[in-house]
């Protein structure tokens, strides 16, 4: 039984823009396209939401619902850097990670045992910490699947955590309208209409052989996510934003020194790794990461990509400053450039991401 953790972020321009400059909370904020040059609403907060205003709205009809309307421009450069900070909080729980957007994501955590292995747990902890380190909400849903995961995430939104365990998957799915399942657009879920079938409890009625004949190869698939399967397997983007080594040790390093005299062999088993990295990587900034013994962690990171020894100790020496407790595991590792993926990006439309952001909610 797998285990599939998705998150979600709420309103994650605006919640951005709202951080950037606390002034806006409270008000109606949209992030999109100037109504001047026809632009249309990327994200907008909940307070805009309150006023009929919601993603892919032209901005002009935007402003007549909404006259008070804080309209800015989406600054894309900045939410990539967010969303990568977001990216290196779930690295800690998964290798197996699926980014869907800037702002969702899928983790395979069936073999992590971060937490106790318990996917709730990290769940919890992602929304903590997302929330501690970023100043940032995001919603997480907890399921064996990724359709179920993804629907999970949405039942509580904004701020909210669904889990849907594996004893829960065939009650909750019979309840589940059909447009809520994933492939289902309006053109499906108008012929589902025609045939009667308005909820999974419904869609069971129907044999397999009934649905394809009705839906083609999509029947099949209906057939199944009625009974909640989806075998789907979360794609893990290969390409790597950083790498990092960590040791938990059985018995707490009681001091800086004691730390500082673990740091050889980190730093050997860190180069071990960077050493298998292929040529369209290079080496970015350096990163330390301290949990101590009472759980509480920090993270210290620096620009510049020297990686001694000698620069290691002064960033631990101060990363552990923050604490100065008796420590449990010690990270290090390194950001890193991607220059393949780069030359990739350079292949897009430029004026795509400045004119039409994508949408997220
Ligand atoms: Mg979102």
């Amino acid at each position: 039984m797998r285990k599939i953790i998705h998150i979600d972020a709420d309103c994650f321009y605006a919640a951005v823009e709202m951080r950037e400059a606390p002034a806006l909370y409270g008000k109606p904020v949209a992030v999109g396209g100037s109504p001047r040059e026809r632009g249309v609403v990327a994200t907008c907060n909940y307070e805009a939401r309150g006023w009929g205003v919601h993603s892919a709205l032209p901005m002009a009809q935007a402003l007549k619902r909404c006259p008070d309307l804080i309209v800015i421009a989406p600054r894309m450069e900045l939410y990539r850097q967010v969303s990568g900070q977001i990216h290196a909080i779930l690295q800690d729980y998964s290798d197996c990670i699926e980014p869907l957007s800037l702002d969702e994501a899928f983790l395979d955590v069936s073999d992590s045992d971060a937490c106790q292995g318990s996917a709730t747990l990290m769940a919890q902890e992602i929304r903590r910490r997302v929330w501690q380190e970023l100043r940032l909400v995001v919603s997480a849903g907890v399921a064996p699947n990724k359709f179920l995961a993804k629907i999970a995430s949405d039942w509580r939104k904004p701020d909210g955590l669904f889990v849907i365990t594996p004893a829960e998957v065939d009650a909750f799915v019979l309840q589940l309208p059909v447009s809520k399942l994933h492939g289902v657009g309006k053109i499906t879920a108008q012929k589902l209409e025609r045939l009667g079938i308005d909820d999974c409890a419904r869609l069971r009625e129907f044999d397999r052989l009934e649905l394809v004949r009705q839906f083609g190869k999509f029947g099949d698939r209906l057939w199944q996510l009625a009974r909640g399967i989806d075998e789907r397997p979360v794609e893990a983007n290969s390409r790597r934003q950083s790498i990092s080594v960590e040791e938990t040790y059985s018995e707490d390093l009681p001091n800086l020194d004691a730390c500082l005299a673990q740091l050889p062999l980190l730093m050997a088993s860190l180069q071990r790794r960077m050493a298998r990295l292929d040529e369209h990587y290079r080496i970015d900034r350096p990163q330390v990461k301290i949990k101590f013994h009472d759980f509480t962690q920090t993270t210290l990171e620096q620009a510049g990509a020297l990686l001694s020894e000698q620069r290691f100790a002064m960033m631990l020496a101060a990363a552990y400053a923050r604490g100065n407790k008796p420590v449990r595991l010690l990270g290090l590792g390194v950001r890193l450039l991607d220059l393949k993926g780069r030359a990739e990006q350079l292949e897009l439309p430029f004026s795509s991401a400045a004119s039409a952001p994508p949408r997220s909610g």
